[in-house]
C-alpha cells in the first residue's frame, strides 16, 4: 500500500472510529439486498391493502411484536411492528404524507433482513442492545389517492401541537409511550431537489431539526447530527455528491422539530430524485443500506465519536433542476431573434384509481438559465425553435394514428393531429404526437411559463429535434427516452 492511502485510512480512523469496522457490512447489505427486498412492493401508489398481508405474515413470525397503535380518519389500522430485547428504542415511522411510499417500502426490506436467519453475528449485537419499532405508512387514507394530506385536507407534519389528526396523536402517542432514543421521520422530496450549486440530485436530504429558534444544539440534536454525519459517508459510495441538507430553520408545528424538543434524537430522511429511476427503487434501496447501518452503529455506539463538525460540511439542498434543460435556443419574436434557455418539468397526473399515472409536462423557466441544471440537458446552440403545427388530414380514430410514420410527421413540423373519436377516459398516448379533436385548434404555440412544451428545433432548414409534452426526441435516431403525448379534448 502506498503511503498516501495508509495516511488516509489513518486520518479515516481517527475521524470516524469504528467507520472503519462496518464497511463490510454495509457492503454486504448492498451486495445481498435483492434476498430481502419485499417483491410484492415495487412502485410509488402503494395502498393501505397491500400493506396488511405483509404485516399480518411478521405477526405470525414470534421475533416481532405487531400491535395496532390507532386508526386513520377513513378507519385504515395503523400498526407497530417491534423487534429486538435491548434498552435504547428506536422508533422509525413513514409516509406521514401520502404521495411519500419510497421508506414504507424499505421498511418491509428491513423486516424481511432482521427476520431471516442471515448475518446473526450483527442482528444479536442489533437485537441486544436495541428495540426496534416501525410505524409504516402513517398517512394511508392520503396514499389511496396519492396525496400529501390526510382525509382532513390537513398537513400531519403541521399538527404536532394541535394534534386534530388521529394520526397525529398515534404518532405522539408511541414516541411518549417508548420514550424513543432515536426516531427516524421518513419523507420523500421534490426530485427537483439538487445539491448546492452542483447538477447533482439530492437523492437523500438529511435534517437534524432545531428544536429552538435559536437552533441550540444539546445532545439529544447532537447524536442525530452526528448518525446523518455517518449515513452520509456510506452514500458516498452509492450516490456521490448526492446528499443534500435541510434548512435547519425552526418549524414550531412540525413533528420532527417537536420530537427533538421531547427528548428524541430525531433524524429527518428525505428520497429524492435518482436519474432515470421513476420509481426510486434505488433510492429505497439507498435507505435499506443506509438505515440498517445507522441502526447497527447505534446498537455499537461507534456514532458518538463522530465530530459534529462534519455535519455542516453536507451540502445544502437547493431546488434548481429541470427534468429537461435545453440551452441556447433561438426564438424569434416579432421578427427578431433571441437566445434562451427552457427549463421543464414533467409533472405527473394520476389516473382514477391512483394506481397509474401519465405525464403533463410545463415550461417552468425561461431565460438565462446557467444557474440551474437538468436531469437531461441539450446544448442548443443553432436551433430554432417553431412552433409544431396540426396535420391537414382527420383520422377516425387512435387505431388510425398508431399506424402513421409518426416520426416523419415531427420531421415535416406536425406536432398534432385531429381524431374524430376519442374515448372519454383517454388523457395520454403513448407516441409522440399529441392528439386534438376533429374541430379543435392546436393550443397556443407562444413560448411561455406554464404552457405544455411541444415545439421542433430546427437547424439549416431541417427539424433536427422535436419536443413533445416536454420529452426531447432526435429525428435521426427516433431516440430518447420517451413516455406520452397528450390527448386534448
Ligand atoms: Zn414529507
Amino acid at each position: 500500500m502506498n503511503k498516501k492511502i495508509v495516511a488516509l485510512i489513518v486520518l479515516l480512523l481517527i475521524t470516524f472510529p469504528g467507520f472503519g469496522q462496518d464497511v463490510h457490512f454495509t457492503e454486504s447489505l448492498f451486495s445481498t439486498y435483492d434476498s430481502y427486498r419485499e417483491s410484492s412492493l415495487d412502485n410509488r401508489r402503494i395502498k393501505h391493502r397491500d400493506l396488511q398481508p405483509l404485516i399480518k405474515k411478521l405477526s405470525e413470525n414470534p421475533q416481532f411484536q405487531v400491535n395496532k397503535v390507532g386508526e386513520s380518519i377513513e378507519g385504515r389500522d395503523l400498526s407497530l411492528i417491534s423487534i429486538g430485547n435491548g434498552d435504547t428504542d428506536v422508533f422509525l415511522w413513514s409516509q406521514m404524507h401520502g404521495d411519500e411510499p419510497t421508506a414504507t417500502q424499505a421498511i418491509f426490506d428491513l423486516c424481511n433482513f432482521l427476520g431471516s436467519s442471515d448475518f446473526m453475528t450483527e442482528k444479536e449485537e442489533i437485537f441486544k442492545k436495541l428495540k426496534l419499532h416501525f410505524l409504516p405508512m402513517l398517512n394511508p387514507d392520503g396514499a389511496q389517492i396519492f396525496q400529501r394530506r390526510n382525509a382532513l385536507g390537513i398537513d400531519i407534519n403541521r399538527d404536532a401541537l394541535m394534534l386534530q389528526s388521529p394520526e397525529g396523536r398515534t404518532l405522539k402517542r408511541v414516541r411518549d409511550s417508548l420514550q424513543a432514543d432515536f426516531g427516524f421521520n421518513l419523507h420523500d422530496q421534490s426530485t427537483y431537489y439538487n445539491a448546492e450549486r452542483t447538477d447533482k440530485p439530492a437523492t437523500i436530504s438529511y435534517l437534524a431539526p432545531a428544536f429552538n429558534y435559536e437552533k441550540d444544539i444539546n445532545t439529544v440534536r447532537s447524536n442525530a447530527m452526528k448518525v446523518i454525519v455517518f449515513m452520509n459517508q456510506i452514500l458516498q459510495d452509492y450516490a456521490p455528491g448526492q446528499v443534500g441538507r435541510y434548512n435547519d430553520d425552526f418549524e414550531p408545528r412540525a413533528f420532527g422539530d417537536n420530537i427533538q424538543k421531547w427528548g428524541t434524537s430525531a433524524i429527518l430522511i428525505e428520497s429524492g430524485g435518482y436519474k432515470d429511476d421513476t420509481e426510486k427503487q434505488y433510492i429505497r434501496k439507498l435507505n435499506y443500506v443506509s438505515i440498517l447501518s445507522a441502526i447497527y452503529t447505534i446498537a455499537k455506539g461507534n456514532y458518538k465519536d463522530i465530530p459534529i463538525s462534519e455535519y455542516e460540511k453536507i451540502p445544502e439542498n437547493d431546488r434548481k433542476l429541470f427534468d429537461l434543460k435545453l440551452e441556447g435556443l433561438t426564438y424569434n419574436l416579432l421578427d427578431k431573434s433571441y437566445i434562451l434557455d427552457v427549463g421543464i418539468h414533467r409533472l405527473e397526473v394520476d389516473g382514477p384509481s391512483h394506481n397509474t399515472f401519465y405525464y403533463n409536462s410545463r415550461i417552468v423557466d425561461q431565460g438565462d438559465l446557467s444557474t440551474f441544471y437538468g436531469y437531461e440537458t441539450m446544448d442548443g446552440e443553432g436551433y430554432t425553435i417553431r412552433p409544431g403545427m396540426v396535420y391537414p388530414e382527420i383520422m377516425p380514430d387512435l387505431a388510425a394514428v398508431s399506424k402513421l410514420k409518426v416520426l416523419d410527421l415531427l420531421k415535416s413540423g406536425y406536432t398534432y393531429i385531429r381524431v374524430e373519436n376519442i374515448a372519454k377516459e383517454k388523457h395520454a398516448i403513448n407516441l409522440p404526437i399529441n392528439v386534438i379533436g376533429s374541430n379543435q385548434k392546436a393550443p397556443k404555440s407562444k413560448l411561455q411559463i406554464g404552457v405544455n412544451p411541444n415545439f421542433l428545433l430546427e437547424k439549416n432548414g431541417k427539424n433536427e429535434f422535436a419536443v413533445i409534452n416536454g420529452f426531447l426526441l432526435d429525428l435521426k435516431s427516433g431516440e430518447g427516452n420517451f413516455k406520452n403525448a397528450l390527448i386534448l379534448k
